[in-house]
């Protein structure tokens, strides 16, 4: 044989054992002590088999370095010195099956967030004056689902999402949208799965006991604590909301006991005590899902995350992750959604070309009916991909497939996180630097010290209680929407 190299990787350890990811097949593997060698080795350069031999003498016999390169060599961590290739861009060639349809039914929302993206300083479709309408008729939402159930193709199941503005503003239509839907789908032979998210404000017991009746799933939008919840999540008038939101959602969590309530918080740069909301929020209110998200802002706002925040943020994560870890190696259940959902990644080898499913298997629809590529850009010419009476425009559909590919995102060509990041969200992007395009570069050494500890928090799982891991075997249920 040649001389060998190492091939993409990353290396990391977990339990004090040595473990690869893979770039770009995405596949974690252990290490054994021989093959963890060759790998320490060939990482000062290339080496023929006879150099591994020889340095490996007294340590590990022939066999051993002989078995390790074999097994390295498979599995594409090592192999013959070879040109760099350019990444392939593959193109889906049919159509993928629309899996989650988040319906914008109304743009107004009674609250006026001050990082809100959608009425703040960065909003992308003026939802004042602009030509969308307000709320979204029930024709349009009629035709949204035909829309729907058609492009979900050979599909059992389609994922309605409801989503605003502020959703219960438009609780009728949301009423008559569902009953329409299921109708609906039986004449098809399909079934729907409802779901919502709501700032919790208008959970009046009648429209509790709705959602409950009709097993609606629900994220709350939700920050947390009082002092944190009335900081931003406040009323027109400026008032906070925490003592409007907080019985009602504590009614909601009592008797919505069929399917887990999910919270969402917004973290801010005066905001990053995750550990203490996740408390308040698991544990005086009872929500089984908490997830976290960095407020998506241009850099110039006071509440934007910087460099400091950011590390403050992943040194928060990494505590809960580990809480994460400790439960889930001993059978319980722990509600921090961020690191559930990468392990799921991680666990089912996803290596993606894109980061989400925006454009793809999710889309979002404005009050107009327009299709875009998701929720966050519903309503905006630009980022159109057709509407719900026409269908989707399929040129415009592929032309979003070519231009947002992986491949073109150079710096992202050569970093080990891709298969998980691809580059991160659009919506991020284009709030950051005006172009979906864009790989959201500001925030790479979060991503790869994130991905990196959950990493380890699968492999520790995988060791300890791999049964715990069987439940991702599935594919997800639907497309995440924040
Ligand atoms: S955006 Fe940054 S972290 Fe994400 S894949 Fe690209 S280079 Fe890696
Ligand atoms: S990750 Fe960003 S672009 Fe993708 S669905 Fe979510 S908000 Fe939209």
């Amino acid at each position: 044989m040649t001389h060998l190299a190492l091939r993409e990787h990353h290396r990391f350890e977990a339990a004090g054992k040595p473990y690869l990811f893979l770039v770009p097949s995405a596949a974690v593997v252990g290490l054994d002590a021989a093959s963890d060698m060759v790998m320490q080795v060939l990482a000062s350069g290339e080496k023929s088999r006879a150099d591994l031999l020889t340095l490996a003498d007294g340590l590990f016999s022939e066999d051993e370095i002989d078995g390790a390169i074999h097994d390295l060599v498979a599995m594409r961590a090592i192999g013959p010195i070879e040109p760099q290739q350019p990444m392939p861009k593959i193109l889906p060639l049919t159509p993928v099956p629309l899996g989650t349809m988040v319906l914008n039914v109304t743009n107004q929302c009674n609250l006026a967030c001050t990082y809100c993206y959608e009425y703040g300083e960065d909003k992308i479709v003026d939802t004042d004056n602009g030509k969308q309408p307000k709320f979204m008729s029930i024709e349009t939402a009629k035709q949204s689902v035909e829309f729907m159930l058609k492009e979900s193709g050979e599909a059992k199941t389609a994922h309605l999402t409801f989503f605003g503005g502020e959703t219960l503003l438009n609780f009728k239509v949301l009423k008559e949208t569902i009953a329409y839907a299921r109708q609906r789908a039986a004449e098809l032979g399909k079934d729907v799965d409802f779901s919502l998210t709501t700032n919790a404000t208008l959970l009046k017991p009648d429209v509790i006991e709705y959602l409950v009746q009709n097993q609606v799933g629900v994220t709350i939008s939700f920050d947390g604590p009082p002092e944190v919840q009335n900081k931003f999540r406040v009323f027109h008038n400026g008032t906070g909301s925490y003592d409007i939101v907080a019985p009602k959602i504590k009614e909601l969590l009592q008797k919505h006991r069929r399917r887990p309530v999910g919270a969402r918080v917004t973290l801010t740069s005066g905001n990053l005590d995750v550990k203490g909301i996740y408390r308040h929020l698991t544990e005086e209110f009872g929500f089984r899902e908490v997830g976290f998200a960095p407020v998506t802002t241009s850099a110039k706002r006071t509440y934007a995350l910087d460099e400091q925040g950011y590390d403050h943020m992943l040194a928060q994560f990494t505590a809960l992750a580990e809480d994460f870890k400790e439960a889930a190696i001993e059978g319980r259940h722990h509600g921090f959604s961020n690191v559930k959902e990468t392990i799921q990644e991680i666990h089912q080898g996803m290596s993606k070309a894109y980061p989400c499913g925006a454009g793809i298997g999710l889309m979002g629809v404005s009050t107009a009916g327009d299709v875009a590529l998701c929720h966050r850009f519903a309503g905006s010419d630009t980022h159109k991909l057709g509407t719900v009476r026409d269908g989707v425009d399929r040129a415009a559909q592929t032309a979003f497939l070519e231009s947002h590919h992986l491949a073109n995102k150079t710096d992202c060509s050569t970093c080990w996180a891709r298969p998980v990041c691809s580059g991160g969200c659009y919506h991020e992007a284009h709030t950051r630097y005006g172009d979906t395009t864009k790989a959201n570069l500001h925030y790479c050494d979060w991503i790869r010290s994130w991905t990196e500890v959950c990493l380890k928090v699968y492999a520790e799982i995988a060791e300890k209680n791999s049964a715990w891991l069987a439940q991702f075997d599935r594919e997800p249920a639907a497309e995440k929407v924040s």
